[in-house]
């Protein structure tokens, strides 16, 4: 066997014996899934997934049992192609039916903001933040996931989840200058995070707005949000599979995150 061989037959061996653990990023996807919600005069809303029972073992398909889904590209644990946002709109390879597959497929380095989180819910990660965290794990390496864990994923009620008030969402996410510094510095494949969006709660009143969605798409990067299960994840070392659905000029698209991680 050629060693390309051998190193993935010991792959798949690694994952059957549990040397290799495979951790699911994902959120169960439902109709109570929150879904971002934007003040109505900048725009117009996703609503939250519909399932309507196609049949269920009875007069409309005996045997078997399906469903219709209705849902926006942007709903629950999600993917973001460059196309989303203006600033990504042009590269010929930003949909979700022309990004290469290659990219669906980086390592992660996860960046523990949990502390700061629980202190304050609008903690805002700086590109000093992500320098300390490089000072103590070494430097982000191009085409890797970065993970903004916040245990944010721990709120399980809705309204919790959104944490919106009369001044609008608070939540957690980048600050300008670590998306600039992770996109143009280190060359990173994405930035996923825990919350409803991979920017922070108040991001549409930032300067840019929405600055994460701005430079990481404005640098054909991806995005990933409502991530789940980031505190199993080692700071460096795993390997993240997310891989959007093949929707024709796609925006996005719910996806089933899957990190793959040392077993012992
Ligand atoms: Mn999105």
């Amino acid at each position: 066997m050629s060693s390309t061989q051998t190193t993935l037959a010991d792959m798949v061996t690694a994952i059957a014996s549990g040397d290799i653990r495979v951790i699911d990023l994902s959120q169960t996807l439902g109709p109570d899934t929150p879904v971002i919600m934007l003040p109505p005069e900048i725009g117009k809303n996703s609503p939250p997934l519909s399932i309507e029972r196609i049949s269920h073992f009875d007069d409309d398909g005996p045997a078997w049992y399906w469903n219709v889904l209705t849902l926006g590209e942007h709903t629950g644990t999600h993917f973001d192609a460059p196309n989303h946002w203006i600033s990504g709109k042009d590269y010929a390879d930003g949909g979700t039916d022309t990004i290469p597959a290659d990219r669906f497929i980086g390592p992660a380095c996860v960046i523990d903001c949990s502390s700061e989180t629980a202190a304050d819910p609008d903690f805002l990660l700086t590109a000093d933040h992500v320098q300390k965290w490089e000072k103590e794990h070494g430097e982000i390496p191009a085409g890797a996931w970065v993970l903004m864990r916040t245990d944010w994923s721990k709120r399980t009620n809705g309204d919790e989840f959104l944490n919106a008030d009369e001044n609008g969402p608070h939540s957690p996410g980048p600050r300008l200058d670590a998306v600039e510094y992770l996109a143009r510095e280190r060359g990173v494949l994405g930035f996923g995070v825990e919350t409803v969006g991979t920017d922070a709660g108040q991001a549409g009143m930032f300067e840019p707005p929405f600055p994460c969605h701005t430079i990481m798409h404005g640098a054909n990067k991806f995005g990933l949000a409502s991530l789940t299960n980031l505190d199993a994840l080692p700071p460096k070392g795993a390997v993240v599979i997310a891989a959007p659905l093949k929707i024709i000029n796609g925006s996005g698209s719910p996806v089933r995150v899957l990190a793959l991680v040392p077993g012992h």
